[in-house]
């Protein structure tokens, strides 16, 4: 888990998962595991992207709007610029976790994990 959390190869713990903030590699470059097992595989990964954004961003902006703290345009707006930035900056945790996730219940998937 702490290796999800990390960005960190679920396999080896090298710090692998990404050559660059939103470019993920295809295989670690230290023990070669394929991290997109197949196509959509990281579908998943919004899930966890678009959960965060709105407990973190839109539910306190709406909490504002409802005790009159903010206008509603004022809202709006914050809301999208949150949402937009959030999604930025939360896109290799959330694509980390997701395959952190699969490997916590999958853990059998793990090469590191299997039987000699
Ligand atoms: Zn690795």
């Amino acid at each position: 888990m702490t290796r999800g959390l990390l960005h960190r190869c679920p396999n080896c713990g090298g710090n692998t998962l990404f050559g660059r903030w939103l470019r993920m590699n295809r295989t670690c470059t230290r023990c070669g595991l394929k991290f997109e097992r197949e196509d959509g595989f990281f579908l998943g990964a919004l899930v966890f992207d678009y959960t965060l954004i709105a407990v973190l961003t839109l539910f306190p902006v709406l909490i504002l709007v409802f005790t009159g703290v903010l206008s509603m345009w004022t809202a709006l707006i914050i809301a999208v610029l949150a949402a937009l930035l959030g999604a930025f900056l939360f896109y290799p945790t959330s694509k980390s976790l997701w395959l952190m996730t699969y490997y916590f219940f999958v853990i059998g998937d793990l090469p590191a994990n299997a039987q000699v």
